[in-house]
C-alpha cells in the first residue's frame, strides 16, 4: 500500500492514523484537492439527505408508558 499523495509507502492502518496517507502534511494536500475540485464544480458533495431525514416518520409518543 502507498500514499496517494507522495507514494511513500504506508504501514498497515492500524499503525497508521493517517491511512490511507502517510502524513497529516499528505493528508492536507488531500484535503485541498477535494476543496479545489468542490470549487471547480460548485456544489457541495452531500447528498445523504438533510438532519433527521428518516427518522422524521417516527413518533416517539408510542413509546411513552
Ligand atoms: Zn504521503
Amino acid at each position: 500500500m502507498k500514499c496517494a499523495i507522495c507514494s511513500s509507502p504506508l504501514g498497515p492502518p492500524e499503525e497508521n492514523a493517517h491511512h490511507p496517507l502517510c502524513s497529516a502534511r499528505c493528508k492536507m494536500v488531500d484535503l485541498s484537492k477535494w476543496l479545489n475540485a468542490e470549487y471547480v464544480i460548485q456544489g457541495p458533495p452531500s447528498s445523504m439527505g438533510g438532519p433527521g431525514d428518516g427518522f422524521a416518520g417516527i413518533d416517539l409518543s408510542e413509546f411513552d408508558e
